[in-house]
């Protein structure tokens, strides 16, 4: 095939891009099959308050299992294709439901569990009855509002800003916990910022990646700080060392999530990795 250059504007479509067009509606057909089949699963990553060095809640995160062991495609390529397609609206709902069946499966074995961080796309607000969705599904898995926490990303609250804001002040009032995910990798201001109901700031792993070997750390100690000035929790993820647990810990960054702690896992093992933590004593 011949190299062909992006400034002609002459060309539109390279025959790699076609290709990729294909595949990427191969993939969103599969996946469309495998979801109505039923073969999409749910994992559950937990995540510590570090005051307590204890599990305080956990992050429902997305896997589409393949045959054996492995997974068809990583959330990273095929969440933006169920975005793309909208089929996350339908599916975004499937994971609420399962949240509310994990909810009461950690209920039942006296985790300290508080509360079960959904991740939720911008397709999902575009209909504008997403807060009623929610209270729905909640009320159908006699979920309490406060055990729920949203995560959304900037981009999320930056897409229609009113009817975002909107559905999350419904949401809020219902108790609903809000947290802004990937935080600090966007481009909002600090004033659209300010204008957002939420709860708290999870901190992107890049900038936990930067603790190491006694250096950098400045972009979490400042968000941390801005965070305790606005009355906002903090939750770091991407936590990988005991050096990085120990840095934000220090700062008074509230709850952390990492490989350090403990990988996503399905719900049953999550139930029994939940045993190994004594009861408070
Ligand atoms: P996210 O919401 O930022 O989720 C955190 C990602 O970081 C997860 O990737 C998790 O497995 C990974 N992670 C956790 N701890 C560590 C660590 O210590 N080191 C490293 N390197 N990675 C860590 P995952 O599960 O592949 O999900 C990727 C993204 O896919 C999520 O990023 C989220 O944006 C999206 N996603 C996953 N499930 C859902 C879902 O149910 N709905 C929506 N809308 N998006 C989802
Ligand atoms: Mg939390
Ligand atoms: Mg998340
Ligand atoms: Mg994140």
């Amino acid at each position: 095939r011949a190299k062909q250059s992006v400034t002609d504007s002459s060309v539109r479509f390279t025959p790699e891009m076609e290709d990729n067009t294909r595949w990427r509606l191969d993939v969103i057909r599969a996946l469309r099959n495998d979801f109505r089949a039923g073969k999409l699963a749910v994992w559950y990553q937990p995540q510590l308050s570090l005051a307590t060095g204890r599990p305080c809640g956990m992050e429902a995160l997305l896997r589409w299992p393949g045959e054996g062991s492995g997974f068809v495609q990583p959330p990273s390529v095929f969440v933006p294709l169920a975005e793309y397609s909208g089929l996350i609206v339908e599916i975004g709902e499937w994971v609420l439901q399962q949240a509310g069946e994990a909810w009461r499966a950690v209920s039942a074995v006296e985790s300290g569990i508080t509360h079960i961080a959904v991740n939720v796309s911008i397709p999902q607000f575009r209909n504008g009855k997403l807060a009623e969705t929610i209270a729905g599904i909640l009320g159908a898995q006699r979920m309490p509002p406060y055990a729920l926490e949203l995560e959304i990303t900037e981009s999320v609250a930056m897409d229609e800003p009113r009817r975002v804001i909107t559905a999350l002040k419904t949401l809020r009032e219902m108790g609903v916990r809000v947290a802004i995910d990937d935080f600090g990798t966007g481009y909002s201001s600090l004033g659209q910022l300010q204008a957002l109901p939420i709860d708290s700031l999870k901190i992107d792993r890049s900038f936990v990646a930067d603790i190491a070997n006694g250096r950098g750390g400045s972009f979490v100690e400042t968000i941390v700080a801005l965070a305790q000035k606005t009355g906002l929790e903090t939750i770091a993820e991407g936590v990988e060392t005991a050096e990085q647990a120990g840095f934000l810990r220090a700062l008074g960054c509230t709850e952390a999530q990492g490989f350090y702690y403990a990988k996503p896992m399905p719900l049953d093992e999550v139930l029994n990795w939940l045993q190994t933590f004594p009861p408070r004593g």
